[in-house]
């Protein structure tokens, strides 16, 4: 049995959602279906998810929400006639959307409430246009699927227990649409995973129900090895390992949440991602373990957005408790870090830029100050990211070297090196206006020198 996840862009007009049919048709392995809202139909478009969220905000600021309700009605009724589906749909998700709106639940509530409405119309949709194809199909709400999570709206997380009894779809005749993106919790309150989360919720039902693949259909034929809007047509990624995946899917690139891939490894359930557009080409494959090559670097990933946090303090590394008073400040406020290259003296700690506002940045540096009596402590903004992720990197002669001599030769300065604290990747810092020039150039050093 397989799991097989349409992402937005499959599902966003009438035309991918035939593509998507033909897909399941093709194979009647593809047993549990998981959507995404319709996403965008050309770059300037708007997601559903954002629609329904821009609906929530204007019903609460009393600004014309009627309008923008029309808009969503809109869009699902045109993939609705153009599908030949029954009226009755679009009336069921209109009523839905206003029981949601006029209901006295909290704000929080609501707009997990609403923004799942993407989802599960669209997993409705696609049931019963599979039915009008003469399949076998039925909607599945994830109350019914046992997707059970925490409570924690808009970053809903799985319950462990949920694992088994997803299992027993597998007894279920038929195929199964499972809307993504969200969960109930043991009390039966909606709550939704991150955005982006069917990938999530795709995840979760391959490891419940054990499923041989795992596939998510989306826009790209594959896993590039670098960003493909840095540098054109490069080369595409046959076979990653799920940690590569990880570190990759963490800096950038995009194709897949990086949240998603725990299920998966937990079950050892390979991942193959495939496009709607194309579904004959063979995508990547993410898996446990491959064979080793002798070219170990898979892929590039690099991001901007980071901020530094430099503190120095002469004799910081006799200073008990010195880490987990600078922490403590940070919890206090609410900011979570991602990575924190130190030294004898210093330590430096890279927290993603979107975390702070003026008002905390001024509240952290001066706890920071009187609490830990530094002899520096500086913010600085602006810092990109670039992994080199490979299997084998931490024992492979000459990669930092490689790496440098390429930032070199673009004359991008390195603010900041990380080896070894992963073994599948090496991380540099630099300043985000050289990052296109940076991967450029180490794109050419280890994709293109060695063929
Ligand atoms: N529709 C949701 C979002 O836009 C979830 C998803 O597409 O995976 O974030």
């Amino acid at each position: 049995m397989k799991v097989a996840k349409f992402g937005g862009s499959s599902v966003a007009n009438a035309k991918q959602i035939m593509k998507v049919g033909e897909i399941i048709q093709r194979d009647t392995k593809r047993k549990f279906i998981i959507v995404s809202a319709p996403g965008k139909r050309h770059k300037n478009d708007i997601k559903i998810t954002d629609m329904l969220i821009s609906l929530e905000e204007a019903y609460r600021y009393h600004n014309n929400y009627e309008e923008v309700l029309e808009q969503i009605l809109d869009r699902f009724n045109e993939i609705i006639i153009q599908l030949h589906l029954p009226d009755a749909l679009i009336e069921d998700i209109r009523r839905t959307i206003l029981s949601i709106l006029y209901s006295e639940q909290s704000t929080t509530m609501k707009i997990d409430s609403l923004k799942s409405i993407g989802e599960d119309s669209s997993a409705k949709i696609i049931s019963a246009y599979l039915t009008s194809l003469g399949l076998e199909a039925y909607y599945v709400n994830p109350k019914e699927a046992s997707i059970f999570v925490s409570d924690e709206p808009g970053k809903a997380q799985i319950l462990p227990e949920s694992f088994d009894l997803i299992y027993t779809l597998r007894e279920r005749e038929g195929i199964l649409v499972i809307p993504g993106f969200f969960g109930f919790t043991l009390e039966g309150k909606l709550v939704t995973f991150s955005r982006g989360g069917s990938d999530i919720t795709g995840s979760i039902i391959a490891a419940g129900v054990q499923a041989e693949l795992y596939e998510n259909f989306t826009d790209v034929d594959s896993v590039y090895t670098v960003n493909p809007n840095i540098v054109p047509n490069p080369k595409e990624i046959t076979t990653l390992t799920y940690k590569e995946m990880r570190e990759l899917s963490y800096a950038g690139f995009s194709v897949f949440h990086d949240e998603a891939l725990i299920p998966a490894v937990k079950r050892e359930i390979p991942v193959c991602i495939k496009n709607t557009n194309n579904p004959e080409l063979p995508g990547t494959y993410v898996v446990s373990k491959k064979e080793h090559k002798n070219k170990c670097v898979v892929g590039i990933a690099s991001d901007t957005g980071f901020s530094t946090l430099y503190i120095s303090k002469y004799l910081m590394n006799r200073e008990l408790g010195f880490g987990r008073r600078l922490f403590e400040i940070l919890e206090d406020e609410s900011i979570s870090f991602e990575h924190t290259p130190s030294g004898i003296d210093d330590l430096s700690v890279i927290i993603r830029e979107r975390q702070f506002t003026p008002e905390n940045e001024s509240r952290v540096l001066e706890r920071i100050k009187n609490e830990l009596d530094p002899d520096t402590v500086t913010l600085k903004h602006g810092l990109a990211l670039i992994m080199i992720v490979g299997e084998g990197i931490m024992n492979t002669v000459g990669i930092a070297q490689k790496a440098t001599s390429a930032l070199t030769s673009a004359n991008v300065n390195i603010k900041m090196i990380n080896q070894g604290s992963s073994d599948v990747s090496m991380m540099f810092g630099i300043e985000a206006n050289d990052l296109d020039r940076a991967i450029q150039s180490l794109y050419r050093v280890f994709f293109e020198d060695e063929e």
